[in-house]
């Protein structure tokens, strides 16, 4: 027997009519790319958003299920894209511009963008590729300054768009389960797999976020938004700030330390959210150059990478900022656990639990987590066995967009996340180690396959092996280990540099390339990057 409840259904259209009705006053704030500060609000947002979804329709032609990409920084037009494209159903294809040209021209022929919206000063990434993009008909520029001037076919500026489009729309009736984002991800193979969200699961997922668990976030808060909307829908913030009525701060291109104290100052943030390494380098800031008055910032939200034990204490230890660790990938929307104390844990000593903060957390409701062990059993919550952490939930993928995904899934369907893990008695999940092999730095992801294969094909090269190696700043950081085709030979670093940053961007080349005799191998004769990883760590490369 079915519930006699309405049919109501969770879209992103759902979240701007609230945010219109309950919050018309608050504010979205932009540091644009040229400097300038940019304030409006969710009832100016929701007028915006009907202009551009009025002339998505009309002026472009774009109808339901239709891809639209969007290559920009964090600011207002983007988050009214984040609305106006699923609002009315077509898909905003978020695309990462820190990917190599190779990467990024596969993305948009394979997602089959038919427009992208693109902000003028990432215009020169797109015009190297553009006669490659097969199924993009136009490019709407955003935040173009006077005088600009482009080799991209087809452009129409975002203002002259939406300009003379009417303020209201009449928005489609969605079945909340159709598409509505869609992010990339990068695959152990090299090539990237799309991640297509439902109007179901972010809006979900925007709603638990928000919960005290979670971000705790609420109507009171003023959040800077550093995670780019390109990287996975920005965590879900522009759905969540709506919903709970916060202030919403997006920097653009202002992301170097000192432009973010800057705007915490300005704007007298009092949450936040970031990778490890941006926060790290905010620390690092604050410590050389201590702001004259204590920031409004009392809490910053982290994921993507580790957050480490000593990040978390001495920031609070210094200027009394919190951190909050977070775990998620693209194929979980992307959070899906968080470390908050709970009530259990007040009586602990202040080590004891900055050993749990730094732990990646329990699980949201709506996702459920195990560690399955290398015998394919569901290994106990003791803290200490080790497996791979497998995740189900109502905003995790059951399968990338049109990829064989057989293997990221387990016969009862469990999504497998390539993390090693341990979860304790009391629920907490701690990553020791990846399956994946990735390198993870900054936030971004490189492949150390798609490395390897390339310096292999490098004449004077015959293996090539690449491990993370730790680092302060990034996280991780990509090191080559090498064996010369003919030992008598020798090439130098800046050679191996050059030659990867034809298919590299640069954050993804290794600054340090060492020359051994042999790469070790597994008994299958697989590089053991174990055994790799072993010797680093003991000084022997
Ligand atoms: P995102 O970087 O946005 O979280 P990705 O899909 O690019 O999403 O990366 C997901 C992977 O990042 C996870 O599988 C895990 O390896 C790593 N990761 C995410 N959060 C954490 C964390 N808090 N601690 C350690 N590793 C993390």
């Amino acid at each position: 027997m079915n519930g006699l409840i309405m049919d109501y259904p969770l879209t992103t259209t759902t979240i701007l009519n609230y945010a219109k009705s309950a919050f018309p006053d608050k504010k979205l704030i932009s540091y644009l790319p040229d400097g300038t500060r940019h304030e409006y609000t969710y009832g100016q947002l929701y007028k915006r958003c009907c202009q551009l979804a009025n002339a998505l329709k009309n002026k472009l032609g774009i109808t339901k299920g239709d891809m639209v990409g969007t290559f920009a920084w964090n600011h207002y037009q983007h988050v009214e894209l984040y609305y106006g494209i699923p609002g009315i159903g077509a898909v905003c294809h978020t695309i990462n511009i820190r990917l190599s040209s190779q990467q990024t021209e596969f993305i948009i022929n394979h997602s089959e963008d038919k427009v992208i919206f693109v902000d003028a000063t990432l215009v020169p990434l797109l015009e190297k590729i553009a006669p490659l993009l097969e199924t993009v008909e136009k490019y709407i520029i955003i935040n173009a300054a006077s005088g600009f001037t482009t080799s991209l076919p087809n452009i129409m500026h975002y203002e002259d768009l939406i300009g003379e489009q009417i303020e209201t729309i009449d928005w489609p009736s969605l079945n909340e389960n159709d598409a509505s984002g869609m992010c990339y991800t990068s695959g152990t193979t090299g090539m990237p797999k799309g991640v297509l969200y439902s109007h179901r699961s972010t809006y979900l997922h925007a709603m638990t976020i928000l919960t005290p668990n979670a971000g705790n976030y609420s109507n009171k808060d003023t959040i800077l938004l550093i995670v780019p909307q390109f990287h996975v829908m920005a965590w879900g913030f522009p759905y969540m700030c709506l919903l709970t009525g916060s202030d919403m701060v997006m920097p653009s291109l202002h992301l170097q330390p000192d432009a973010i104290i800057k705007i915490l100052e300005s704007e007298k943030i009092n949450k936040a959210n970031g990778v490890p390494s941006i926060w790290r380098g905010v620390y690092e800031a604050m410590k050389k150059n201590p702001p004259k008055t204590k920031l409004a910032l009392e809490e910053y939200l982290v994921g993507g990478s580790a957050l480490s034990a000593s990040l978390i204490e001495n920031f609070e230890k210094d200027f009394g900022i919190k951190g909050v660790q977070a775990w998620g990938m693209t194929e979980t929307s992307p959070l899906g656990t968080a470390s908050r104390l709970q009530q259990k844990h007040e009586n602990l000593s202040e080590k004891e639990q900055i050993k749990i903060r730094a732990k990646q957390g329990i699980e949201f409701p709506g996702i459920e987590m195990r560690i399955v062990g290398d015998d394919g059993e569901v290994a106990p919550r003791d803290g200490k066995t080790m497996g791979e952490l497998q995740v189900k939930g109502a905003w995790v993928i059951k399968s990338y967009f049109k990829t064989n995904s057989r293997d990221s899934f387990t016969k009862d369907g469990w999504f497998r996340t390539g993390d090693v893990s341990t979860i304790d008695a009391d629920g907490y999940m701690e990553i020791t180690d990846r399956t994946k092999d990735l390198i993870k730095s900054g936030g971004e992801w490189i492949s150390s396959v798609a490395l390897e294969s390339a310096l292999m094909s490098h004449p004077k090269i015959s293996e090539a092996a690449v491990i993370a190696i730790p680092d302060e700043k990034w996280s991780e950081r990509p090191l080559a280990t090498i064996v010369l085709a003919d030992k008598n030979n020798t090439v130098s670093s800046e050679v191996l540099k050059e030659y990867l940053a034809k298919d590299f961007a640069k954050y993804q080349i290794p600054d340090h390339f060492v020359t051994i005799d042999q790469v070790p191998k597994t008994s299958v004769g697989k590089f053991d990057k174990k055994e790799i990883r072993r010797l680093y760590a003991e000084g022997k490369l």
